[in-house]
Parts: structure tokens; C-alpha cells; sequence
């Protein structure tokens, strides 16, 4: 059966897909790219851009109401919509949300996600700038336009990494995907044993001061935000650059909390990280240069901000994993909305 990547492919190809002739970036990357001004082919490329992302909670799919609070519901949805902006290395500059809500979502419920949407648009300091309210027949889903600018030339894509390039990721992988599993197994001792992987569930961070400073470093040649697994979105940035990857088992942060629920289900933490998702941190691409890269490290310490080489990319096409010195082929299990 044809999946959700099938379809996007083919809505580019209809709607005209990758660099469009007068700087406009189409389906297919993390974020559109509109150029603001269309005068002047020359100009372009010193002109900045409004590069704008659209992303959405629907309940049943995205999260269950046991899952997750309206409060975090809200701020998650304006975090991973503003994920995709970072991805593109811009500077969040302003959100709209669509919500749709069913009988049963009573007044209190819409008071705590508005209050969760305020603080997310004051940790991100965007401001919200309209929306639509819809009823349904039950349950809830918000959907968010996320909007923020960059100059046409720093602008980060999926596209333009290069074999010999070296992979690295700006947070801990696989949190997020257990957390999931154990809020959706409902065992509240479970989920008491494991806060931190509900958290990162729950809470998201959009590493869009990751994104700017690897935009304006000049060092990064393709990025990527992780939402629907390491594996899966690493996947996407290859075939787009035409490239191939080797991931290094050994060097994939995984965070302690993880590493403990591992082993505890009998789960191999390499391979749940690779088929993760929901992260919400950078993947990218920079070649090999020291210099450079101790130069971003300084600049991401600034805020906290961390990075984490993970592995290498090749000319031949396909994703391994290399592990005690053996490789092996990366399978890609992320997620698929019409699989
Ligand atoms: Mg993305």
C-alpha cells in the first residue's frame, strides 16, 4: 500500500517540488520558503525569507487525552510546529492555530490549552496571530502555522549533504517514542518509574537556537528535524542529498532513563532510538572540520545546547549500522500516517 511519503512525493510533483525558479522552496522539505521580494533575481539571495511550516495534534492519532494534559497538549503544539522552522535554520517569528473541538471538550479544558499555547509562544518569543475555531463531533485536533524568516542563503535543506560529510544529532534520541509506549500500556507505576521518558513525550523542545546557530556557521550542509524517527527522517535528508549513511551504534546518545527501560523490556536501545520519533531534535550534515565545529559547540554551550556525532555519510546510496566494528543494514521503521 502507497504511504504518506508516496503521497507527498506525488503532491510535489503535481505542486512543483524542491527549488522553484525564483527562490521558492515547495513540498518536500521541513518548511516552505517564500522569498519577500521578487523584483530582482540578483537580489534574492541577500533578501530574507518567510519560511513557514504547517503541523497538527489530532487526538486518537497524536495523542490520547490519559496521555497528555491540555496544558502540554497546547505547548507541544506550537513547539513542534516551530520544530520544522529550526529544521530550516530560521528565527521563529509568529504562529496561527487552528483548533476543532467536540462536545466533550468542555470550557476548562480550552482555558488550560490556551494557557499551555502562552507559555509556548513566550519561550519561543512569537507572537500567535490568528486562527479558526471549528466544532466537531468528538474529540480534538489543533493545527498550527508556524512562520519565521532567514536570509535566502542560509536557509538549511534537506538536500545538498555530501559523502564524506559527518552526521550529528543536537539531542538524546529514543525518549520520547518509550515514553509513548508507556502511557499508552496505562500502568501508572510504569509511567511513575520512567517521568523523564513521559516528559520528553510531553514536552518537546523546538532547538530552533540549535537551527539559527547552525545556519549562520556556514558549516552545515543539510538538515533535518527528527519527528518521525532517527532512521526514518535520516532517510529523508539522504535521498535528498543523493548520498548514503553509516550510523555508529556505539555513539548514538541515549539517554540513562532509556537505557534502563531497555533493558528492562528486553528492547535493544540502539535499534528502538533508530525507530524512535517524536524528538524534535536536529539532524545534520557538516563536513569534517574541527575547527568549525568547536566553534558551533562554543556557540550552542551559550544556551546549554549540545551536539553529538553519530556517524558519516557515504556515496553509496543506503543506510548501515555499524556496530563493534561489524556493519549491518539500517531498517527503517518510522512512522507512516496511511500505513
Ligand atoms: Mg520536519
Amino acid at each position: 500500500m502507497r504511504g504518506e511519503f508516496d503521497w507527498i512525493r506525488e503532491l510535489g510533483e503535481v505542486f512543483g517540488a524542491g527549488r522553484l525558479p525564483d527562490g521558492t522552496i515547495g513540498i518536500g522539505d521541513d518548511a516552505a520558503v517564500l522569498p519577500l521580494c521578487r523584483d530582482s533575481e540578483a537580489a534574492v539571495n541577500t533578501l530574507s525569507s518567510v519560511v513557514m511550516s504547517i503541523d497538527s495534534q489530532v487526538s486518537g492519532v497524536h495523542f490520547r487525552p490519559e496521555w497528555i494534559g491540555y496544558d502540554d497538549l497546547g505547548r507541544r503544539l506550537v513547539h513542534i510546529g516551530f520544530s520544522d522552522i529550526a529544521a530550516m535554520g530560521a528565527l521563529p517569528q509568529a504562529a496561527m492555530v487552528s483548533v476543532e473541538v467536540g462536545p466533550e471538550i468542555g470550557e476548562a479544558d480550552r482555558q488550560v490549552f490556551t494557557e499551555g499555547l502562552k507559555s509556548a509562544v513566550s519561550e519561543l518569543a512569537v507572537r500567535l496571530i490568528g486562527g479558526n475555531v471549528a466544532r466537531r463531533i468528538s474529540g480534538f485536533s489543533a493545527h498550527i502555522t508556524a512562520i519565521g524568516r532567514q536570509e535566502q542563503d542560509r536557509i538549511l535543506l534537506r538536500s545538498g549533504a555530501l559523502p564524506g560529510d559527518q552526521l550529528y544529532v543536537t539531542g538524546e534520541v529514543g525518549a520520547a517514542a518509550a515514553g509513548v509506549r508507556i502511557l499508552s500500556a496505562r500502568e501508572a507505576s510504569v509511567a511513575d518509574r520512567y517521568p523523564a521518558l513521559c516528559e520528553a513525550y510531553r514536552r518537546p523542545r523546538a532547538h530552533w537556537r540549535e537551527g539559527l546557530v547552525l545556519a549562520e556557521s556556514g558549516w552545515v550542509t543539510a538538515a533535518i528535524d527528527i519527528s518521525d524517527g532517527l532512521a526514518a527522517d535520516l532517510g529523508h535528508l539522504c535521498r535528498q542529498s543523493g548520498v548514503g549513511a553509516v550510523i555508529e551504534a556505539e555513539a548514538v546518545p541515549i539517554p540513562g532513563e532509556l537505557q534502563a527501560w531497555c533493558q528492562a523490556c528486553g528492547i535493544d536501545p540502539v535499534r528502538h532510538a533508530m525507530a524512535g520519533g517524536e524528538e524534535y531534535v536536529l539532524l545534520f550534515a557538516a563536513p569534517l572540520d574541527q575547527l568549525a565545529q568547536d566553534a558551533v559547540e562554543r556557540r550552542l554551550a551559550e544556551f546549554g545546547g549540545q551536539l553529538w556525532r553519530i556517524g558519516s555519510l557515504t556515496k553509496r546510496p543506503g543506510l548501515e549500522v555499524s556496530r563493534g566494528g561489524r556493519r549491518e543494514p539500517l531498517v527503517v521503521t518510522g512512522f507512516d500516517h496511511l500505513r
